[in-house]
């Protein structure tokens, strides 16, 4: 499947095609440096055309968008409406330097490609699972309720992501590992993800938190900006910039947010940008620590991003003296780690040590390919799904050939009326009286061809009219149900038993219950949408024979109930697999 995967920032757009499966970039298209050009759909509107130029000779299946923020709302990558831009909109306050810029671009694309799906995947999603105690700041709680304040984390998509690759290199199952993963980049975060879910992070309400960053501060005494505008006058948003475009890296060096730049400063002996290595590794080396102690202990730890796949050092000074841990750095081996594309993840813990320290090269791009791809998938499972004809099934009764010769003479062949749906199936001209304790039905129509055993079918209305209690039963189970008499024109017959309400069927060939992913004599729900209302109809059974043909069949009564005719059409909705407690028929809205 071919997904173009559009992460559009502020000043910076990255777009590829991927191919889900393989990963393969199909094509790309990336700038670092949009102008300004006062609102951010007006930056985007000319790359946007450029890359629809680049991708037209493209069949896309699926168009992701990386949105930064998902709120509470957002556990996954979601299929984009109005009413999803609608809600990532209304998380604008939350994370004001990137879901507005993340919508012009959805908003831009979905007007460019209307014909394609497309799919929001979020920073924020992975982190769903973080306890209460990890979510919580010790604010008043009614403070936090109203405003949404709590940690949500970010850098999902990656932590993901390398966390699944860390599980296969080690031959693990990703749901039995502890790992701590240390995404460095422009922006730096750690999670701790206890099996298979993220558990801690140190990003917060705002990607603002926890390590130092290219340009942000991360954790920082929060009297800080309190003691700022005090001091110097500064307001809110001049604190803003400061926390969030003036520190971290380029703050304490004076040299830019590039860490190899500071890297080569330091080492030239620049005191400013040693003291900045020394504070971003040591905040590093602390996170590590806590979320070992978060775990009680830790199997991998990784680290990523353009920072954690590349630098050596940086992993050297994070990783060094953590023998206390279990996890013992092979220091020859991080040092000749070179990530590529084929060798994404490399070792480089000394073989007897118990935990296992990873460099994984990160690709959040081919993270959201996929979640779009599994989510097409899906889609598609649900929309290939035949829909299922619906017959409403009058009263009728079938014969052996003992009891019609009683009721019409003896050889009567019966006369077609009328071809069923399902093959070899007719309804006959003849017709016979139901005669119970307490009424007679007249003209109850004959069904042919003629079967090995008697057997009246009515809704729960006649039997109430008749007087009897008859079971709902399938098609052919007449044991312990009433019986009745039978009046043809040549006699009558007295029926020891022989009369159900018929459970409410499906009829299907072996081929079609393999598509449903059902067995004969399963159990389904099947939801109908009715002219006045939808409903499902619970409980209906899956009966499954090479001479049938898909349709479900249920009584007068209940097409009554559900204001559906014959030729209305269901869904397959839930199953349960046969063996399961049946209960009496009943229609659930
Ligand atoms: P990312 O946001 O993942 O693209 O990472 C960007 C960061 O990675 C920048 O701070 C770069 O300076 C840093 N980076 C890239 N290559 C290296 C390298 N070889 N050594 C140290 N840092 C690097």
């Amino acid at each position: 499947m071919h997904i173009l995967v559009i992460n559009a920032g502020s000043s910076s757009l990255k777009a590829a095609v991927i191919e889900a499966a393989t990963g393969e970039r199909v094509a790309e298209l990336s700038t670092d440096r949009l102008p300004d050009r006062g609102d951010h759909r007006a930056t985007l509107h000319p790359f946007m055309l450029e890359l629809r130029e680049k991708v037209s000779g493209i069949a896309l299946h699926g168009i992701g968008h990386r949105v930064v923020h998902g709120g509470a709302e957002f556990t996954g990558a979601t299929r984009l409406t109005d009413a999803v831009e609608a809600k990532i909109e209304a998380l604008n306050d939350l994370a004001p330097l990137h879901n507005p810029v993340n919508l012009a671009g959805i908003r831009l694309a979905r007007e460019l490609w209307p014909e394609v799906p497309h799919f929001a995947a979020f920073d924020t999603a992975f982190h769903h699972s973080l306890p209460r105690r990890s979510q919580t700041y010790a604010l008043p709680r009614d403070l936090m309720r109203e405003h949404g304040i709590r940690r949500y984390g970010f850098h999902g998509l990656s932590h993901q992501y390398v966390a699944g690759r860390a599980a296969t290199f080690m031959r693990g199952d990703y749901r039995s590992l502890r790992l701590i993963s240390c995404h460095l980049g422009n922006g730096c975060s750690v999670t701790a993800i206890e099996f298979g879910r993220s558990i801690e992070t140190s990003m917060g309400m705002t990607p603002l938190e926890g390590l130092v960053m290219g340009t942000r501060s991360g954790d920082i005494d929060p009297g800080i900006p309190a003691y700022l505008h005090r001091k110097t006058g500064m307001d809110t948003a001049e604190i803003d910039a400061l926390l969030n475009r003036q520190s971290g890296l380029a703050g304490l060096s004076g040299a830019g947010n590039d860490m190899r730049h500071i890297l080569e400063r330091s080492t030239e002996g620049d005191p400013d940008s040693q003291l900045a290595l020394q504070v971003f590794t040591h905040r590093l080396r602390k996170y590590i620590g806590a979320y070992a102690a978060v775990m009680g202990g830790v199997d991998a730890i990784i680290f990523t991003g353009g920072i954690g796949e590349n630098s050596s050092i940086v992993r050297h000074r994070a990783a060094q003296r953590l023998d206390y841990l279990g996890a013992v750095i092979d220091e020859d081996l991080n040092h000749s780690a070179r990530l590529t594309a084929t060798e994404d993840v490399i070792e480089f813990s000394r073989s007897h040590s118990r935990v296992k320290l990873l460099a994984i090269r990160t690709d959040e791009q081919l993270a959201i390919a996929r979640d779009c791809a599994k989510l097409l998938r899906k889609e598609d499972e649900v929309n290939t799904l035949p829909t299922i004809p619906i017959a409403i099934s009058a009263r009728h009764c079938h014969l052996t050939r003992e009891t019609l010769d009683k009721l019409y003479g003896p050889g009567y062949a019966l006369t077609v009326k009328k071809q069923l749906s399902q093959p070899g199936q007719f309804a006959a001209e003849e017709t016979v009286t139901v005669v119970g304790p307490r009424n007679r039905l007249e003209r109850v129509r004959i069904l042919g061809p003629l079967r090995s055993v008697d057997q009246i079918e009515i809704s729960r209305t006649d039997e109430f009219f008749l007087g009897l209690d008859a079971p709902v039963r399938e098609s052919g189970k007449v044991d312990n149900t009433p019986g009745c008499q039978l009046i043809g024109p040549a006699g009558s017959v007295d029926l020891e038993d022989g009369v159900i309400c018929a459970w409410r069927h499906i009829h299907m060939t072996p081929t079609d219950a393999e598509r449903f992913g059902v067995r004969d004599r399963d159990t389904v729900d099947v939801a109908v949408d009715g002219p006045e209302r939808g409903l499902t109809f619970g409980n209906v059974l899956i009966r499954v024979s090479p001479d049938y043909k898909l349709e479900m069949h249920i009584d007068t009564n209940e097409g009554n109930a559900a204001k559906i005719d014959s030729g209305d059409s269901g869904v397959l909705r839930g199953t349960h697999h046969a063996g399961t407690l049946r209960r009496r028929a009943t229609m659930v809205t």
